[in-house]
């Protein structure tokens, strides 16, 4: 939504502004368009390409408008998620480019991040995408087994995926990252390991291992739900976790988040921002934003958002919620979080005594080696990283 004195981000601008300027932003940028619809998939995407240059035309608004009234603020991070980017024309992401260029200050730019589904992909697709300044992509692999990949309905098959990784890497792509997925019915422990040694071989710098996740309805929550399809049991998963968390580092591939894994010093830079609660933008829609107390994410309904119709989703966080995300979002981190700053600012805005009851319970549960302390910082340890969600409880 573009920020006017007639909707609710207009009334918080000068808010919004100074957010903007006391440290560099990350900036995303969603593109809901996919060839295919993948049975799992809850993202907001569309198989509707027909509505691709009007949502393109939007963000080429979107972009100007928000560095006019943010006042051109420094971005050091940029992200180009999906849906699938790679459906871009080239000439739409040279646009998309050169928007961001004139809008924003990319002056201290160390990371230009898009997504590639590798069933999208070309040598000279790639070529164009690196020489206007994308640095690192992010290839959604899922598994190298055609039957899982079937079952998942990606549109390409494991040597398509390959493929696509030394294409990028062709195209002069040195930071190249792939996601795998874990949890697929009928997929086994030793394929999840044996995937994962396949693509670190490739010479990746970064992967990402998701769990599946059927929350939402989708078709192969339907076979699950049918019978038809059985999901793996917990302790089969946590022992896939469990396995990659040994078998990755001796690839070269340490964990630095629950989901994530990196050669030194190549952790997703835009992706950290997340967890350490710095400022983003998103654009698009669904995109979430985040900057000083606020946050906000932009309507999920394509058509709406295209027409500027939709409704926007704008919290103000009070100073405990500011507060909660700290752990919340610092104990995906392997190193942690720094629980003497969070004590510091938990006593500046009155909060001591929550920050102790939280503390007193992150104790008890380094005595059940879920965490570990470290003098001030905290972290989860393997196991508590697989039963997070339940740690995570304590601070919502
Ligand atoms: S490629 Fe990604 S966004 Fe598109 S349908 Fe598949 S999972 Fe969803």
């Amino acid at each position: 939504m573009i920020p006017d004195p007639a909707n609710a981000l207009g009334n918080h601008l000068p808010a919004l502004r100074d957010a903007a300027h006391r440290e560099a932003l990350g900036l995303y940028l969603h593109i809901p368009f996919c060839l295919d619809r993948c049975t799992y998939c809850s993202f907001t995407t569309t198989r509707d390409r027909d509505l691709q240059p009007a949502a393109v035309a939007r963000l080429l608004r979107e972009i100007p408008a928000w560095g006019e009234a943010l006042g051109r603020p420094a971005v050091d991070t940029l992200y180009l998620g999906g849906g699938t980017p790679s459906l871009l024309s080239a000439t739409e992401l040279t646009d998309l480019t050169a928007a961001l260029h004139g809008a924003f200050d990319l002056g201290p730019l160390g990371e230009a991040t898009l997504e590639a589904n590798p069933g999208t992909v070309d040598l000279d697709w790639l070529t164009r995408a690196r020489d206007l300044g994308w640095d690192r992509i992010s290839l959604g692999v899922q598994a190298l087994d055609d039957g899982l990949l079937a079952r998942l309905g990606r549109i390409h098959g494991a040597a398509q995926a390959l493929e696509a990784l030394a294409l990028a890497e062709r195209a002069g792509f040195q930071r190249r990252s792939a996601d795998l997925m874990v949890g697929i019915p009928g997929q086994s422990l030793s394929r999840v390991v044996e995937d994962a040694r396949t693509l670190a071989a490739t010479g990746i710098e970064h992967l990402s291992i998701y769990l599946l996740d059927l929350d939402k309805a989708c078709p192969l929550k339907a076979e699950v739900q049918a019978g038809r399809l059985a999901l793996p049991t917990e302790d089969e998963v946590a022992d896939v976790f469990e396995a990659l968390q040994a078998e990755l580092p001796r690839l070269g591939l340490a964990p630095y988040e629950i989901s994530n894994y990196a050669r030194t010093g190549a952790e997703s830079r835009h992706n950290s921002r997340y967890w350490e609660r710095r400022p983003y933008l998103g654009l698009g829609p669904s995109a979430a934003s985040q900057m000083g107390a606020f946050r906000w994410t932009e309507s999920a309904v394509i058509p709406a958002w295209i027409d500027d119709r939709g409704a926007l989703d704008l919290q103000t966080l009070d100073p405990a919620e500011a507060l909660a995300e700290i752990p919340l979002l610092g104990l995906r981190l392997h190193r942690g979080v720094d629980w003497g700053a969070l004590r510091r600012q938990a006593i500046e805005a009155n909060l001591a005594p929550l920050a102790e009851a939280w503390e007193a319970r992150l104790r008890a549960l380094a005595k059940e080696g879920l965490v570990h302390w470290e003098g001030d910082w905290v972290g989860l340890t393997p196991r508590g990283m697989l039963v997070s969600n339940g740690i995570f409880e304590m601070f919502v």
